[in-house]
Formats: C-alpha cells, structure tokens, sequence
C-alpha cells in the first residue's frame, strides 16, 4: 500500500520572490550577466528577469505598441530597456554627452526622461547591457537600484543650489543617501521598491507627497533661535491604492537627516509584514492596512535612532499652492547675473542626437551643467542673464519648448505599450497627438493643467495628481478591442493634495480629447472670476 502525500503547495509569488531574493544579491553578481553576454540571450536563466531588476534592467515589447494586452499580459522581446538613475536629476554636459552617444550607438536614438529623474533607453541586447553599465560607471553614473526591491533614484528640486526661494541646498545630501543605499549591501533587499525625496525648497517641486520617504526644508525655532531642517513624509505613493504620505510631527535637524532617512529604509526593509504580498508591500500599507499612524511611525523612528526629535506641529508648515513647480522658462538664480533656462520636453521623448545637442547648449551658454526634472523636462543652469534669450531659440529649434502651452507643458505619459510589459494602452504617441488637439481646440488656454496619461493602473505616469488623468483600459468598438482611457479629475499636490477622484467616465483613445474640450469648456464658461 502507498502512502498518500500531501498535495504540493504552490509557492506564492511573494514567496518566490522573497526565496529569490535572499538566494542572490544581484548587485554582486554583475561578472553573471558578463557571461551571459557572452553565451547570447538563451544562456539566461529565468529567474533572472528578477535580478536584472537591481541594475535597472526589464525586458521590453517589441516597440510597436503590441506588447500589451487587454489585461497587460504581453510578452518580452529578446530586448531591453535600462534606467539610468541620476540622483536630484544632476548631470553635466559630458554625462549627457555620453548618454546621447550611448542612445545613439545601443538604443536605436530614442530615450525618455522619466518622473523620477531618470533617463530610460530602449532596444538593448544583453551584449549592450555590458557594455552601456561600463560606460556609465566611467562617468560616475550607474542603473543600479533604477528598478527592483531597492531605493530607487533619490529626487530632489533640480534647482538646488540656485533657486531663490531654497533654505538649504540639499542636493548634497540626496546625492549621499543615494551612494549611501546603493553600496550598501544591507539594502539591497527590501520589501518592493522604496521612493526617496528630498528637497531644500519650501516650494516642493519634488512631490514629496508620493514619496516613500521625503525630506523638506522648514524653519523651526529651537531655543529661541531660528534653525533650518526638515519636515518628514512617510507613506506615499500612487500605483492602484494612491496615499499621499503623513506628516510625522517631527523636526528633523540638518545633522540628524542622513541618520533619519537611513533609519526610515531600515523601518521599511524590517516590516516583514509587508512581505507577504507583493501587491500590498509598499510603505503606504503600514498605514493603510497595518494601523500605523504619524505618531506611532515617530515612535518606532525615533527607538531606532535612539534619541527624541523636537516636535513639530503641522502648523510650523506653509504649504505652496499647486503652483507650477517644473521651473520651465526663465528663472533668475540666486547667484547675481545667472539664469536658469527650462526647456519642455513633450512627455520626455528625446533622441541621442537632441541629448548631446543639449550638452553642446550647456557648454555654449552655461557652465556645463544641467538638471533632469519629475515633469519629464531638461533645465539648463548658471546661464548669464544676457544670453537666455539666444538659448531659449536654440531650444525651440532642438524641437524643446520654453514659451509652451498649457497643455504641452502639463503633459506626462509612461511607457506604455511601446514598451511596458505591463501596459494596457499605448501612451506616448496618444500624448503627443493629444497635446496637438487639445492646442487646436482651445488656443491660449489660461490655466496650467496636469494632463497626465498612464498606460495602466500602476500609475507610473501618475494619474492620480493630475487635474486630468487618464488610465489606458480597452474597451470593445465594433467587435474590437480598441485603447480606451478611464477618466480621473481633480488631483493636486501641495497646499491642497488629494488624489484624483475616478469618474466612472471612459473614452475611446480617439475620442479623449472631445470629452477634455466639453469638460474644460464648460469649467471656462462656468468659473468664477480668479478662479484657477
Ligand atoms: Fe507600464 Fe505605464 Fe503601467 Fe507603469 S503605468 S506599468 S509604465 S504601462
């Protein structure tokens, strides 16, 4: 007689995920993926499409809108797309030089900017992966921790150090805790990705409100004298579930922050609880899900640093309205005589022959340097007052715009079915012939306008903060299934953040821009006088 085993259990995918995880770092294992370039595409095994994460790296569609699927089930390609992080968005000119190079050489001239400073390529082969990580880390850029269970690219105000209205210049500091996250081996393994902001502007440019962690410099009176430090956010993010972070009552000195941030990503790698599904794992559940409030969150923070934080009330903050924070135009620096020039780049689609025409322009007007910013735009800094108006038709003419409209300027799109796995609806292509449309129907429009437009739920083109956003769903016209977008209106950041509320309302692709004119008719004939 046989005995009757027990039925397998099937491992779970946070399960698989969590077994993988502890089984390799991947950041230590680069020499693998050199001999994968060597063996050719099929020497890779399976599991690695998880580790090529930490430096980076997914699989890509095939570039034609066709990788999706009514449910984003679409299929990998034997290519890849690789992030670039580019911490508080720096860069100069020689960086971008090579970028464009890279993109030009590996990337069939085709790079997007991404909201989180990034700089994504398309089209590599696991040869080219090799080859473009060795080429950034000669100058000092790195994909590493670009996707992954990892901190992801620390943001920051691209105007750090120049703008008028900072506190502190804390470019400094994200640059470290970026370096600090990323070498660090203890890590390397958190629950799912972990978004850090950190910003020295009171205007908070940065949205700090959709960060995991975010730093934001606040004056405080500490015995009698005025100081500068932070206020602390912990728990935001948008994806399917949208939170806009907490406030933890705290006053966070200027030498206690790196300390505060590395203590924040510890409270985070150590919540197992969050281990257990993935679709539940990031740092908004301990809030949503697991009863954690400001005050308790302070509490744990401050056992792990070991010490008390002086307490600070929500009204030590003066919150910006929801201003335009993407600095296109002129904007005087701080420093006497300079400039800073924001170029709108159309929802961040750039060639490699634009990216190294813009490091010709930072050497030509400026000093070299330039900033990548959240909005998907490029800025170029320390430019003397006499020569913007050269640089701004130079960037017109690069295909850039400076005086733009609102909807040009407003816009954002994710990947979308080009390349994303993931996505439902293509997005990038619908984003620029939206702007065009919306451009011809309502000339001189007067407001600012964050059309944002996401190729599914997980909101990487961030739909939830939009006054307009629009999540790609399919439905069925004529027996097909055509690209649709879900209709969502009303979010903001700032003085008055709020998620976008869902209107029930979808459109076909082609038909979005019938149902944005009738709405925002309306709101212009309706409105009252000084009404934004
Ligand atoms: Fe891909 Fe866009 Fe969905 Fe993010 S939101 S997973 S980029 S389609």
């Amino acid at each position: 007689m046989t005995t009757p085993t027990a039925p397998a259990i099937k491992e779970t995918k946070a399960q698989k995920t969590e077994r993988l995880k502890l089984a390799k770092n991947p950041w230590e294992a680069f020499d693998e993926i050199r001999q994968f370039a060597r063996d050719g595409r099929d020497s890779v095994p399976e599991d690695w499409a998880l580790y090529f994460r930490w430096w980076g790296v997914y699989s890509q569609g095939d570039g034609l809108g066709l990788a999706g699927g009514k449910n984003g089930e679409g299929k990998a390609t034997e290519f890849f797309m690789l992030r670039i992080g580019l911490p508080n968005g720096l860069l100069t000119s020689h960086q971008l030089r090579v970028i464009g190079g890279i993109t030009k050489k590996y990337a069939r001239n085709l790079a997007d900017i991404t909201t989180r400073q990034n700089i994504q390529l398309h089209w590599l082969t696991i040869g080219d992966l090799v080859d473009v990580v060795d080429t950034l880390t000669e100058i000092g850029l790195s994909p590493k921790g670009a996707c992954g269970d990892v901190v992801r690219n620390v943001t920051g105000c691209p105007l750090a150090g120049i703008n008028h209205d900072e506190l502190i210049d804390a470019s400094p500091l994200a640059v470290q805790v970026a370096r600090a996250l990323t070498a660090n081996t203890a890590f390397y393994n958190l629950p799912r990705k972990f978004k850090i902001s950190i910003s020295g502007c009171p205007l908070w440019c940065n949205y700090p409100e959709i960060n995991d962690v975010a730093l934001t410099a606040i004056k405080h009176t500490v015995d009698g004298k005025e100081e500068v430090g932070y206020t602390l956010r912990v728990g935001g993010g948008l994806s399917t579930e949208p939170h806009i972070a907490a406030r933890i009552p705290a006053f966070i000195r200027q030498d206690q922050a790196f300390a505060a941030v590395m203590a924040a990503a510890e409270i985070f790698r150590d919540a197992d609880v969050l281990r257990e599904n993935r679709m539940k794992a990031r740092s908004k559940y301990l809030f949503m899900r697991f009863g954690w409030t400001p005050e308790s969150y302070l509490e744990v923070l401050e056992a792990k640093l070991g010490y008390k934080l002086i307490p600070s009330p929500a009204e030590d903050e003066n919150i910006a309205d929801d201003i335009y924070r993407d600095h296109i135009g002129i904007t005087p620096q701080r420093q006497p005589g300079l400039s800073s020039v924001g170029a709108s780049v159309l929802r961040g689609r750039v060639s490699g022959d634009q990216l190294q025409k813009l490091a010709d322009l930072a050497e030509k007007y400026g000093n070299g340097q330039l900033r990548a910013t959240i909005m998907q735009n490029i800025i170029i800094v320390n430019v003397p007052n006499e020569m913007t108006a050269a640089l701004v038709i130079e960037l017109n003419t690069l295909g850039f715009q400076v005086d733009v409209s609102a909807f040009w300027r407003g816009a954002i799109a994710c990947t979308g079915t080009e390349f994303c796995k993931l996505a439902i609806t293509e997005t990038k292509g619908f984003a620029k012939w939206l702007v065009s449309e919306m451009e011809d129907r309502l000339p001189g429009f007067d407001q600012q306008i964050k059309l944002h437009v996401t190729g599914c739920t997980n909101s990487c083109g961030q739909h939830w903060i939009a006054d307009i956003g629009l999540e790609g769903k399919k439905i069925k016209q004529d027996g097909k299934l055509v690209d649709a977008f879900h209709f969502c209106v009303g979010g903001a950041v700032g003085k008055y953040a709020r998620t976008s509320r869902p209107l029930g309302y979808r459109a076909a692709a082609e038909d979005v821009p019938d149902a944005i004119e009738r709405l925002l008719r309306a709101y212009l004939a309706e409105r009252q006088p000084e009404e934004d």
